[in-house]
């Protein structure tokens, strides 16, 4: 995996299909299965209202990291989009106050895949993973991202490398569902400490299945 070159590609809300809450706590709980990340996010709007403050909330259990925080207050912005519901770019107002970590350091936090990505990756990412489970385990582990978009450069033409690639970042996060382990890190020297327990450069098993997984899409057999 190659360092990313400076660029300013911001990849939190991209464009108007797809977003992310992965840095709000969304794979800390054990259960990353798309169900329930789903479901955890359609119940943002009333958690908005329940809870005035996110001390009131309890987090789900079980959880990955008990030091780690889950943001009561992320949700779905529109269909398929995960964010922040008390963001002003999506409520009109300054809410986050009422979250752990307040506005000055959600507004100034980018995670470890802005460093870790290329732009091209990046670009990639943006330009053809849409769904938001997949675009966030991307997200969640890049060096895995990584390695996919290189298998895909090296093995598939343009036309089948959207569907190739979201057939890869699909096991992948069938992968992290069997892993029990800390998936999403806040810097990237923590990232690069625990990456060989999970990610598809390191762990045999897990890139033996998503590279099964390319291959079969590639050749039409799903
Ligand atoms: S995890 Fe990264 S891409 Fe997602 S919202 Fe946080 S900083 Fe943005």
């Amino acid at each position: 995996m190659q360092m990313a070159e400076a660029d300013d590609i911001i990849l939190c809300q991209p464009d108007s299909r797809k977003g992310c809450s992965v840095c709000c706590g969304l794979f800390n709980v054990r259960d990353t299965s798309r169900k329930n990340l789903e479901e955890f996010l359609k119940d943002g709007g009333s958690r908005e209202k329940l809870y005035r403050v996110y001390e009131e909330f309890t987090e789900p259990e079980p959880v990955r990291d008990r030091f780690s925080h889950i943001c009561p207050y992320q949700g779905f912005l529109s269909a398929g989009k995960p964010g922040c519901l008390i963001h002003p770019l999506s409520s009109g107002i300054e809410g986050r106050d009422r979250s752990l970590f307040a506005s000055t350091v959600c507004g100034k936090f980018l995670c470890p895949a802005h460093e870790l990505l290329s732009s091209q990756e990046k670009s990639s990412l943006i330009k053809y993973v849409d769904d938001w489970y997949l675009y966030s385990t991307a997200i969640a582990d890049p060096g895995s991202f990584s390695f996919i978009h290189e298998y895909c450069n090296n093995n598939c033409g343009v036309s089948r490398l959207s569907p190739v690639l979201n057939a890869g970042l699909k096991a992948h996060a069938e992968n992290l569902m069997i892993y029990e382990g800390i998936i999403f890190f806040y810097s990237v020297p923590e990232y690069m400490m625990n990456r060989e327990n999970f990610s598809l450069r390191f762990r045999d098993d897990f890139r033996r299945a998503a590279v099964e997984a390319m291959d079969k899409c590639h050749a039409g057999k799903i």
